[in-house]
């Protein structure tokens, strides 16, 4: 079952850290835009068409002239000195995750960044004047929703020294952090959760509190949709010595962790994240009894707890302790599956960490990612892939993560989860799910990961059938909300 023993101890430690942890950020590094997101040798999608600006008339004239006005939209009272930017996309296909049909002959109309319309595209409406209205030509390409990274760590850069980035300065995770918001944009997500950071002193508030919660409300104030959306967790919460000294909260009973659960959202965080891989991973660091009276506490203050577990202990304890969502679940048996879906506990799964340590084995030469210790990353691999597909059918529900930053994933790569979850048995449509509104569930926000009339026009434009070939995620060309 421990893939992995052959790996020292030191090192293991370091894997099992990898994986929900931290590490920051190589600020050196450049962070060539999506490399990765580019397989398909495509560069960010920002459009090439600028935002029309309308004509004075324009404001009178949306699009179809049978086009019912959006009576709910805030356009409606806008202020008359500043004309809409409306944009037509016509004529894509649009994959949303909630069916495995592809939709045909689409037309999205877009005003001011909420979606009017989801139309044929032959049968959009009547005709009214075109003036200050962009047209898309979206034909060939397909429109997704804004993704959610549900497993993330955005002030920290992952490549293969991930941990050691978690021990960097504060100022240098807030520069990593804004080249983050960059990559997440530039690859599709509209959210990102984020499920542990560095403690430290954020030079722009003076707080010392974990550094995503700065990030976080600096994103927000700032009011531009070029930054995603973040939800954060404070820092982890670890039983001593389960984690790189530096990294996370350390406490030794249960009452200091109640006590530390309930700082973490003194200090503002959304929700509250446990480290269930103990100092001896093979059990876990509390009982359930204790991690239910954290739950009890975090939900009295209406916010959730995640855990993290990539070992088979931790789950069980999280799960039986009342966690609303397990994070990684690399060893899942048919006992914790069942409880799982029988509590509606979410399973964010983070299998490209292991495909992403595999490739390592050609483009580093450190040790642990080559030879016997490739090996024991592939059986780890097989065996979280068949953690996913237990969790799977039994009806848990899956949210797709990358653990960037945390682990060694980069920020741009979401996509790669998505088809690391189809090589896991599900079917490609559940993979595009987990990784919208499936994630946006687990938020518990309403517009994330979702196309709707009314709603926010976060969408993306890819080349491909995600729903026949997650690869299609790629394939990027544009995404409205940067726009
Ligand atoms: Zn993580």
């Amino acid at each position: 079952m421990h893939a992995d023993a052959d790996l020292t101890r030191r090192r293991f430690l370091l894997a099992s850290a990898a994986v929900a942890l931290a590490a920051c950020a190589d600020q050196l590094d450049p962070s060539p835009r999506p490399s990765g997101s580019a397989s398909a040798g495509t560069a960010v999608p920002e459009s090439a068409d600028a935002p029309a600006r309308p004509s004075a008339d324009a404001t009178a004239s949306p699009l179809p002239a049978d086009t019912p006005t959006p009576a709910a939209s805030p356009r409606a009272t806008a202020a008359p000195a500043a004309a809409p930017v409306r944009r037509l996309y016509r004529d894509g296909a649009l994959a949303d995750g909630r069916s495995e049909r592809l939709r045909v002959g689409v037309s999205v109309y877009v005003v001011d960044g909420v979606i009017e319309w989801i139309r044929p595209s032959d049968d959009e409406g009547g005709r009214g004047s075109r003036r200050g209205l962009e047209v898309i030509d979206a034909s060939g390409a397909t429109i997704v929703p804004g993704m959610v990274d549900a497993h993330s760590h955005v002030t920290m850069p992952g490549g293969a020294h991930w941990i050691d980035r978690g021990l960097d300065a504060p100022s240098q995770m807030a520069a990593v952090a804004e080249a983050n918001g960059r990559l997440l944009t530039s690859a599709g997500v509209r959210w990102a959760r984020d499920v542990g950071a560095p403690r430290g002193e954020d030079r722009e508030d003076g707080r010392t509190r974990a550094l995503s919660l700065g990030i976080r409300d600096r994103w927000r104030a700032s009011g531009s949709r070029a930054y995603p959306h973040i939800r954060a967790a404070g820092t982890w919460l670890t039983r001593a010595n389960s984690l790189p000294d530096g990294l996370a909260v350390e406490v030794r009973d249960a009452d200091a962790l109640v006590a530390a659960a309930e700082r973490q959202l003194d200090e503002g965080a959304d929700l509250v994240k446990l480290y269930l891989d103990g100092p001896d991973p093979r059990t876990a660091p509390w009982s359930a009894a204790e991690v239910r009276r954290v739950v009890r506490a975090v939900h009295g203050r209406g916010a959730r707890v995640t855990a993290h577990a990539g070992r088979l202990a931790g789950a069980r304890v999280g799960v039986a302790g009342g966690i609303d969502a397990l994070e990684h679940g690399f060893e899942l048996d048919r006992d914790v599956a069942a409880e799982m879906a029988r509590r509606g506990t979410v399973l964010v799964s983070t299998l490209a960490v292991f495909r992403s340590w595999l490739t390592f084995g050609r483009t580093t030469n450190q040790a642990q990612f080559r030879g016997n210790g490739a090996s024991g990353i592939r059986e780890r691999l097989e065996t979280a892939e068949a953690s996913v597909g237990l969790a799977a059918r039994a009806g848990v529900p899956i949210a797709a993560g990358t653990d960037f930053g945390g682990g060694s994933l980069r920020a741009n790569q979401l996509a790669w989860e998505v088809e690391s979850l189809v090589a896991a048995g599900l079917e490609p449509f559940e993979a595009l799910a987990a990784a919208t509104w499936r994630g946006g569930e687990l938020l518990g926000e309403a517009d994330a990961g979702v196309i709707r009339e009314g709603g926010p026009a976060d969408f993306f434009l890819v080349h491909g059938d995600p729903l026949s070939d997650p690869r299609a995620l790629w394939r990027m060309w544009r995404v409205d909300w940067a726009g």
